[in-house]
């Protein structure tokens, strides 16, 4: 089964469109790419999507707490992502880098403090 989609490279700010061809659920051709990595752009995004996850979490006593995912999640566990951050509340000091929550949702990704506290 052969399926076209259009979307549009983030990888820099030039912003090529795409197009990606996928036959049989592996990407056969991209068009539009100015530089290989829109073809692996293209690979990831149609394949298997990943979002580096920025939130907040609660600080007991304290103003939020910025967080990220050390490294981009799959982008249908993010909702699960956010459900268990809603729930986190840490105590300060907190250090920039630190692991708020190692290994979230068995994703093997941990989310660290982007700030301190
Ligand atoms: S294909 Fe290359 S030049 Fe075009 S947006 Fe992606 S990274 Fe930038």
């Amino acid at each position: 089964m052969k399926e076209i989609r259009h979307i549009t490279c983030i990888r820099c700010p030039m912003g090529c469109a795409l197009t990606v061809e996928i036959t049989d659920g592996v990407v056969s051709k991209v068009e539009g790419n100015l530089c290989k990595r829109g073809v692996e752009y293209a690979k990831t995004e149609c394949i298997n999507p990943v979002r580096t996850l920025t939130t907040t979490v609660k600080v007991q006593n304290g103003a939020p707490l910025a967080v990220r995912s050390r490294e981009p999640l799959p982008k249908d566990s993010l909702f699960r992502c956010m459900e268990v951050l809603k729930g986190v509340t840490v105590t300060a000091p907190v250090v920039a880098g630190a692991v708020i929550i190692p290994d979230i949702c068995g994703t093997g990704v941990d989310i660290i403090a982007s700030t301190s506290a």
